[in-house]
């Protein structure tokens, strides 16, 4: 174990190999200033999170000065200050950190800003800094961000873990469902979250029967009953140590309360051979696309692409949802370190749908599921 002392040197160094390579990106894409406000950049750069609040919290990356996290003066106690990677400007109650802001900006015409800033703070610092050229942030970090390093894929790792383990609960039977609600289940779902060390729930998703051919379907009053399926898909964002910024999980797995019909476990048989197909063929170099065309050509050998109504993935890391996207259209190849979805589905309206989703990273040596609950389509009696 390291001491507290070598761990918080270690994250310094974390940190600033991170800015090193977010200023190399600069230079590359001629950006002048990156601004960071709101959302997952901020904690993955320098380890703060911003509160979404009306006051700003607003770091500022000039391409060769020290960068400074301007915020609200009270709330300087919530930053691990880390000297070196960047320093601190707390703003009084009555002062004005649009100005405070402007003046840090460096002089060079382009400014890059977090895709997720508050636009009344995009506007205001447009009028403050007039004739400037504005771009999105995601242009500087998206890239970097998708491809995650190995403390990255540990902490990814262990969000996986633990929710595979709410999996096997729930394909085992310990979870009761028959005469539950949807959102009943859906919140003691929420509550194994938590227990597993994840810091939030960033959503628990169940949908039981008819319910199941709505991707996205919001838990209700709905009552599980005997004999239908029970489509769960879940995740939150772990809890790290020393403000460190957590790291999502995202799991699917659907369970049938009672013996299947034979019409839908052939076509949840199909959807698994499908997405085995398409986690195999996630490796380094191969279009993200492509990997979307597997699935979709798998389903399609039981006419279920037609029902395959989304995208096969999408990237995770700090956000539940971010850069690479799985999806028919994105030709980049994928790299090592990627970490992302491999979740295909099939959705059939008024009738039953289901999904089977884990995370997989690209690695040099191929793919590696982190998710190693078991794919097959439990029989849950309770
Ligand atoms: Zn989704
Ligand atoms: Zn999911
Ligand atoms: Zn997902």
């Amino acid at each position: 174990m390291p001491t507290g002392s070598t761990r918080a040197g270690t994250l310094i160094a974390m940190f600033e190999a991170r800015l090193e390579r977010v200023r190399n990106a600069m230079k590359q894409g001629g950006v002048d200033t990156l601004l960071l406000s709101v959302g997952p950049d901020m904690p993955w750069l320098i380890g703060y999170q911003a509160m979404p609040l009306e006051r700003l919290t607003m770091l500022v990356v000039p391409i060769d000065a020290t960068p400074t996290l301007v915020i609200p003066s009270f709330e300087v106690p919530r930053v691990v200050e880390r000297p070196g990677v960047f320093d601190v400007d707390g703003w009084g109650e009555t002062e004005d950190p649009v100005a405070r802001v402007a003046n840090l900006v460096d002089a060079g015409a382009t400014v890059a800003i977090g895709d997720h800033t508050w636009t009344r703070f995009t506007i205001d610092l447009q009028h403050a800094l007039p004739g400037r050229s504005w771009e999105r942030a995601a242009s500087v970090v998206g890239d970097l961000r998708a491809v995650k390093d190995d403390a990255e894929i540990e902490a990814l790792q262990r969000a996986a873990s633990g929710v595979d383990r709410i999996a096997a609960a729930l394909q085992g039977g310990e979870i009761p469902l028959i005469g539950k609600t949807e959102a009943e289940v859906s919140a003691e779902l929420g509550r194994r979250i938590v227990a597993e060390g994840h810091a939030k729930v960033n959503f628990a998703i169940v949908a039981a029967g008819e319910n199941a051919s709505s991707p996205h379907h919001h838990p209700g009053d709905r009552v599980i009953r005997a004999g239908e399926v029970v489509l769960c898909d879940f995740g939150g964002t772990t809890a790290e140590p020393d403000g460190q910024p957590g790291y999502c999980s995202d799991i699917t797995r659907c369970v049938y309360t009672g013996e299947p019909p034979a019409e839908f476990s052939e076509a949840y048989d199909v959807l698994q051979a499908a997405q085995a197909a398409a986690r195999a063929a996630a490796t380094p170099g191969t279009p993200a696309e492509d990997v979307d065309r597997v699935a979709r050509d798998g389903m399609a050998e039981a006419d279920l692409d037609q029902w395959f109504l989304h995208r096969l993935g999408h990237g995770i890391g700090v956000e539940a949802h971010e850069e690479p996207y799985l999806v028919d259209g994105n030709s980049e190849p994928l790299v090592a370190g990627n970490a992302f979805s491999i979740e295909p589905g099939f959705y059939i309206a008024d009738k039953w749908g289901a999904r089977l989703e884990d995370i997989v990273v690209a690695t040099p040596d191929g793919s590696r599921s982190l998710n190693q609950a078991s794919r097959d389509l439990a029989i849950v009696e309770a």
